[in-house]
């Protein structure tokens, strides 16, 4: 169990810091945090509920997927699909210290998805959580890591402070899985690659804080676009991508008044634009507290902290 230094933003700030810092890497990572850059931490032998879950989107979209979450405590990557050193580099961009993670989540074996695992878990340590088929998938790209835990889709497992839940998408991969992660109450849901939602994902995906939902693209867009007949059907198909339409739909059934966020993820470069996706799947919000974004392939989203 390894303490994190999670920048300050209201609702956590006045929390104590007493973590002395570990490696000399983390220092120099903390040195540059700005001086308005609080860092909050516990110390290692403070046990249960830390703090609410916070979350950083570091990438999200064909090019590399990775989602950082933390309670300050228990740190983990679900899905690290950059190169390890520009996950190092956008979560230090952040004030997070790749060394203070725990352990790496994978959803399935596409190479957006697994590409920055294996390096990062051989130089932090890392176990990497993947399902029996996703393993056998991946193999040959992962390479040895540090250790590998198995997971079953349906199973409910811990990470240290972490509760999670995975359950099976249908993706064109092996084993492919979304997940639902809870700690202190909150809940929060990631499906990123989903040809089709289906009564089980929207029913392990009721009463969610904080929803990372798949909205690749808009379908007259993609039927216009580029993109050869069989890749268009490919990605319209159950096993394929979920679209910002049905990603709408999606969200009309499963939203509640204590959905505090949606991060709509996963969107195609060539086939939508974040403000179609915006304007599309926000017209199911009926709630007006409930905040909606666009995760970016380029840049990390803002960290959000649930209340
Ligand atoms: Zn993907
Ligand atoms: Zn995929």
């Amino acid at each position: 169990m390894k303490p994190i230094g999670i920048p300050a933003v209201s609702g956590i700030r006045d929390r104590k810091v007493s973590t002395p810092l570990k490696s000399p890497k983390r220092s120099a990572i903390q040195a540059q945090r700005s001086s308005n850059a609080v860092l909050l931490k516990r110390s290692a032998h403070q046990t249960g509920p830390a703090y609410n879950l916070s979350i950083c989107i570091l990438a999200s979209g064909s090019r590399g997927n990775a989602i950082f979450v933390s309670d300050g405590l228990t740190s983990i990557l679900v899905d690290a699909g950059l190169s390890g050193i520009e996950i190092e580099r956008r979560m230090q961009s952040k004030g997070l210290c790749p060394e203070d993670l725990d352990a790496i989540l994978v959803s399935h074996e596409h190479t957006d998805h697994i590409q920055g695992v294996g390096v990062l878990s051989r130089r932090f340590n890392l176990p990497v959580y993947i399902s029996p088929g996703t393993k056998k998938a991946a193999a040959s790209h992962l390479g040895d890591v540090c250790d590998f835990k198995r997971f079953e889709c349906g199973t409910t497992f811990q990470i240290e402070n972490l509760t999670i839940h995975p359950f099976s998408v249908s993706h064109d991969a092996q084993d492919p899985a979304g997940f639902t992660i809870f700690q202190n109450g909150t809940k929060v849901g990631i499906t990123t690659d989903l040809g089709i939602a289906t009564a089980m994902v929207k029913e392990h995906l009721k009463g969610c804080s904080l929803l990372i939902l798949e909205a690749n693209h808009d379908l007259a867009m993609l039927i216009d676009g580029p993109y050869p007949w069989p890749v268009k059907q490919r990605i319209r198909s159950r096993a394929g991508h979920l679209s910002n339409e049905a990603s709408k739909n999606l969200l009309k059934e499963i939203q509640h008044e204590r959905l505090q966020h949606v991060v709509l993820a996963h969107l195609s470069e060539t086939n939508n634009t974040p403000q179609k996706a915006l304007d599309e799947v926000g017209r199911a919000l009926i709630h007006p507290n409930t905040k909606l974004d666009v995760a970016k392939q380029d840049e990390c989203s803002a960290l959000i902290h649930l209340k």
